[in-house]
This record gives C-alpha cells, structure tokens and sequence, in this order.
C-alpha cells in the first residue's frame, strides 16, 4: 500500500456562487449529467461548436492504446477557427489582443488585423518552403508576433515547438535539434526587468560550432524588430520579419487538414526530471481548449476582457493565451514583462486600466504578491474583476483566500484548474456559479473528463483515501506522443496501469467526504516519516496559514530514527518582519505546523531563506532542496529560473 498517503491537514471553508453570477452563467448543472449520459455525444457536441471543412463522423478511436485518434475521418483548419471565421461572421473589428509591453507601448489588434498578419506569414512560410509537417521553432518575447507565428504555422498546416525565451543557447538548441526545425522565429530582443533581453545572439548561439557529423536542419531564422540592440546578420540565412511580412500577400486560403494533424510539440516544464517533448494534435486539442476556456472562465466574448499571464512558452500560454481565446473570439490582454515593472503594482494598473474581468495566474505569482504586502493592490480600482483562476501548482488555501479577498474583493469566485502539458487543456476545475469553491480543492473533473485516485495496483481509493491521480478514460486533448520517442511514452504514462488502461499523472491526490478532489503534490515528493506518508501540499499549506509566512517547500530528507524527516524551507513576509524581530522564527514555525496538523508532521528543520529555487515556469523544484537537506552536492539545475538560487540557499543552511 506504498501509494496511500495520510491526510493531516484539514480545510472546511467553502463559497457557493452568487445567485446573481450562478443566473448568468455560461455552464448550467445540467451540463454534469449531460456529459454523464453520453461522453462521446458530448465532445462530439462540443467539436461542433468549431468550423470543420470536412465534418467528422468518428469520435473515438482506442482501438490501439495508448495512441488515441478523434475526430480522425473530420478535417479542419486551426487557425482558420481562430480567426477568419470571426471575421466572416461580422466579428473582424473586435480586439482580439490588447497588448502592452513593458516600456509602456501599446498595440490594439483587431480579429481582421490578426488575421491579415497570419495570412502574410503564412505566404511568407511557404515561399520559404516550409509546408505540411515542417516544423518551425518559435522563441520570442511575449510580443504579438508570437501569437500571429504560432497561427501562421498552424495555418499551414505545420509544426510548431515554442521555446520560451528565457532558455539558455544550450536549451533553444537540444530543442530545435530534438524537433529538427527547418525554421526558426525570433525577435532582436524583448523586455524585461526594464531591461532589453537579447534573442538573436542566442539563436545564432545555438545555431553555431557544429560539430563534424552534426547537422543543422534550420535554414531561416526570421527576426521580429523589437529592440535597438544592435544584431549579428546572415544574409543566406536571416529575415526581419517586417519586411517579409510587409511585402506579402495578405491572400492566403486556409487548407484543410486531418483531424489528427499534429499541431505542436512543447516541452514539459522540467520540475521532476529531463523535459519531454509532449505532441499535439489539431481537432481533439483545439475542441477541449475552446470547450475549457469558454466554461471555465464562463467567457462572454462580447464584452469580457480576460488576462492570461503565462508566456506562451507554457503549455498554459499556448492553450489560454493562443487557442482557446481565439477559437472562442475572446477579447485579451497580452503583457510582454515582469510583474514588478517598472513599479511593484504593474499588473494591477493593467487591470484597472484595461477594465480586466478574469485573471488566470499561478500561484507563484499570487504568494509574491502576498509577500509584498495588500497595500500595493489595494492602490488600485480592481473593481471590473469577475472570475479569477489558477493554475500550476496547488493553490495553498491562505494564498486562495488573499487571492479571492484582496484581488477579487471577496465577491469573485476561483477556478483553481489542474492540468497538464500532456493533457492539452484543464481537466479538473470548479465550475464558476455552478460549484460551490473550497480553498486549495480543484475539485471536480470537467464534463466530459473521468478521473479516479487509485492505490499501485489502480484500484479505487474512495473517499478520504489519499492516493495517484489517474485519469480513467480518454480525452479529446489528450498527448498523442512523446516526440520521437513511443517508448518513452508508454513508460511514463501508461505501463503503471496498463491493466486498467488508465493514465497515470504523476500526481498525488485525495477525495474528500463530499467527492472534491485535493492534490497533494508530486509523487516523487511524497515523503515517509516512521510510516506515514505524508503530502508537500498539506505541510506547505500548514506553514503558509501562519501569518510570517509568505512561501513555503517541504521535502523529506533521510533520517536515521524515522525514516524521513520533514525540512521546510520558508520565506518570510517583508511586512511581518517590519513588525517583529527574526529570532525564534524556526521554532515557532515548527510548533505552527505541529499544533495545525499534529507532531506527525512537525518538521525537524525549518530553514530560512530569501528565495526557492523555481523551473522557469515558477514551480518550486523540491528534487534540489532534497539534495540540500541531505547534504549532497545539487543535481541538475538547467531548467532553473535563477541558477545561483541553490548556492545562496545552500550558504543560508550553513
Ligand atoms: P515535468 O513533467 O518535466 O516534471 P511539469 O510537470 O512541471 O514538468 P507541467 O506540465 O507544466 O510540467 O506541469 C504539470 C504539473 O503541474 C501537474 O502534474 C501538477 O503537478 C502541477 N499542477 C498544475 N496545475 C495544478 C493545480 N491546479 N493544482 C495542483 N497541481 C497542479
Ligand atoms: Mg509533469
């Protein structure tokens, strides 16, 4: 029974819908029964809410899993759906990107206007000879350029892997080599931290010193102006996109393609291991993105303005930034830097300025927001907010409450929404105005989407049994594949429960007395203390609802009497050390976590520290805190946000 976890730690708050908001909503009750009585019928239903050339007659193939095929006989045009279809039905004024950078520059682009831009580089791409199943890297700041590529490529019905444009040369190239890109997209730079950050150099980097026997597959690299920092040239090899794009025709029809066309390859965000290259398919992605984004963030596209603050190098950029607002003709706005820029209440002026009604986050973002203090939003009218989401980690019900409280003025409901790179879009999710919330509980699986937390074997843990997240049936947005790898597929997510033929997440979880679902943190995580397996989530949790705390991480590291013991690493907030002085902290957290959930959990260490060391995507990497508490040298730190982090952390234990 390795698989059970305990449950310590407990949370009984809970916040049904407003009448009012429950009225209006886009998802209905109804809908749960609905997609219970027929699971086909309902993705079928939800499919058709697209634009298919060819309509499908199949819904399903599983005849061979674990390589799933839906809507395989229906041919469609990704980017056709987000785009030329608003336009042809009236829609080509309204903005589809309110898009800000971080100096301060604004752009409005309209439906049409998009839809001019991607028809231009999609010629562009052809000329180039790049065509169906090429595959195109795209590295670029969070500029509209990069929704207009992604689409372009779509459009034609070839391949693209976003790298996001933080990575290092040594990343962007393992990445274009894995896919062996033809083509890559990029940009002389962007902002952040008030600063340029240079793109190019590091394309022509990872372009560079190939050894004998190596082959380069990229033979463009088109470049986005977006800074004045002065660039290397190849002329046999680069582009500025501007004029390109500007000479082209802006005549260019969308062709159809299957079903099961693959749309891109994205690279897991790298928190447990070496990142996978996950693939995409069109029809059955772009189905549950738009069907999600529409009922989970109850969207009105006539007159909501919705915030999705990942960059589109996450898989949440490319489903809630680029797919599922388009194909649902969403109007959004796009913000190219960083949240302290050049003032610490950057993205609260955004929203007051643009009249925001929905912001999906992380909660990385919301507890720095906590550390900082309620004093920076409280500066702000953030009155037009209806809906608040999150997403990445699981949300600790403290940093839940400030969230709904300090950023939603204690009246807008929160989707906290579980997913995957592999799963393509939002599986598990509360229901605005149909699910009462409880904080730090993503709660139910979508219509339409069966999940069950099961022991090793996969059999059914029931209510309070804490266990593995497995998902029981397959689903529309589903990964097709590892890139180029079957093997590696079928190992990671499917040999664990292969009799079943359930999906095996990686993650944590438990139900609760009333069905909600509660993650509880990666697998590997999980530590055992004298026989008790004991959940991150729970620990962390404990350590945030005290009042010093701002974040937390909680690993187990061998210990000679119980097996593991409980190290947390903590920082504290900036406005409670105004207050009070530093020494005893350790100690009064340690007693925190012992009186919230027993000395079972009570950590032998807790540790003080000015950061965590975080994935690029900003999800805390416990794997090198482990290596830390146990004294071994850090493991591997290249998908790390800040690389120095583990040292200083490293000098603060001593
Ligand atoms: P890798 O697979 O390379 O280790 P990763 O799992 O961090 O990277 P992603 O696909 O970006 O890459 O993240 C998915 C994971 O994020 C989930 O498996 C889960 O652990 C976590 N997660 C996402 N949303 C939530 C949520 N709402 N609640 C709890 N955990 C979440
Ligand atoms: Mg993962």
């Amino acid at each position: 029974m390795s698989s059970q976890i305990d449950h310590v730690f407990d949370e009984t708050r809970v916040f049904p819908p407003s009448p009012e908001f429950a009225a209006a909503a886009v998802a209905q009750p109804e809908i749960y029964t609905e997609a219970a009585t027929d699971r086909e019928a309902f993705w079928a239903k939800q499919a058709r809410e697209l634009d298919w050339h060819t309509p499908f007659t199949e819904v399903l193939d599983w005849s061979t899993p674990p390589f799933a095929k839906w809507f395989a006989d229906g041919e469609i045009n990704v980017a056709y759906n987000c785009l030329d279809r608003h336009v042809e039905a009236g829609n080509g004024d309204r903005v589809a990107l309110l898009w800000e950078g971080e100096p301060g520059d604004e752009r409005r682009i309209t439906y049409a206007e998009l839809t001019d831009e991607v028809k231009r580089l999609a010629n562009v791409l052809e000329g180039l000879g790049v065509g169906h199943g090429d595959r195109v890297a795209i590295y670029l700041p969070m500029i509209p350029e990069a929704v207009a590529s992604m689409l372009a490529v779509a459009r034609i019905g070839a391949i693209h892997s976003v790298v996001f444009g933080g990575f290092s040369a040594d990343s962007l190239r393992s990445r274009i080599d894995d896919a062996g890109a033809k083509l890559v997209i990029t940009a002389d730079g962007g902002y952040r931290k008030g600063k340029a950050s240079a793109l190019k150099p590091t394309v022509d980097q990872a372009l560079a010193d190939r050894g004998e026997g190596e082959q380069n597959t990229v033979e463009h690299v088109i470049v986005v102006k977006r800074c004045e920092n002065e660039i290397d040239w190849n002329d046999e090899r680069d582009l500025w996109y501007g004029d390109v794009v500007g000479a082209a025709s802006n005549a260019h029809e969308a062709q159809a393609f299957p079903a099961e066309n693959p749309l891109f390859i994205l690279y897991t965000s790298g928190t447990t291991g070496k990142p996978k290259g996950i693939l995409h398919t069109s029809g059955g992605y772009l189905t549950q993105a738009s069907y999600t984004h529409r009922v989970v963030f109850d969207l009105k596209p006539e007159t909501d303005v919705y915030w999705c603050t990942a960059d589109i190098g996450w898989v949440t950029g490319h489903s809630y930034v680029t797919y599922g607002p388009l194909a649902n003709g969403a109007t959004q706005v796009m913000y190219e830097g960083t949240p302290e820029t050049p003032q610490q209440g950057r993205w609260w002026d955004i929203i007051q300025k643009y009249g925001v009604t929905t912001l999906y986050t992380a909660p990385t973002a919301i507890r720095s927001f906590m550390k900082l203090g309620r004093e920076i939003p409280n500066q702000y009218d953030l009155a037009s907010l209806r809906l608040l989401g999150s997403v990445g980690e699981p949300i600790n019900p403290e940093a839940w409450i400030w969230y709904r409280d300090v950023i939603g003025g204690s009246r807008t409901p929160i989707v906290d929404t579980w997913w995957q790179t592999e799963t393509g879009a939002i599986m598990v999710s509360p229901l605005p105005g149909v699910t009462a919330t409880k904080p730090g509980s993503a709660q139910v699986a979508l219509p339409g989407v069966s999940i069950d937390v099961v022991d090793d074997d996969g059999r059914p843990q029931g209510a309070g049994g804490g266990g593995l997240l497995a998902i029981t049936e397959p689903w529309p947005s589903m990964l097709r594949g590892i890139w180029g790898d079957p093997e590696r597929f079928k190992e990671t997510y499917w040999d664990k429960f292969e009799k079943q033929g359930y999906y095996f997440a990686g993650d944590g979880a438990r139900f609760d007395e009333d069905g909600d679902l509660w993650l509880l943190g990666r697998v590997d995580d999980v530590m055992n203390v004298s026989g008790h397996r004991l959940s991150t989530a729970e620990i962390e949790s404990a350590l945030v609802a005290h009042e010093a705390t701002a974040e937390a991480a909680v690993v187990g590291a061998s210990d000679e009497t119980t097996g593991q013991a409980v190290v947390a690493f903590v920082i504290i907030k900036e406005s409670y050390l105004k207050a009070h002085a530093p020494e005893g902290l350790a100690q009064l957290l340690r007693g925190w976590v012992g009186e919230q959930i027993g000395p079972i959990a009570r950590p032998r260490d807790v540790y003080i520290v000015a950061e965590l060391p975080k994935t690029r995507s900003g999800k805390i990497m416990r794997r090198l805190l482990r290596d830390v508490a146990e004294g071994r040298e850090v493991g591997d730190t290249t998908t790390l946000a800040d690389t120095m982090v583990m040292s200083t952390i490293s000098a603060q234990v001593k």
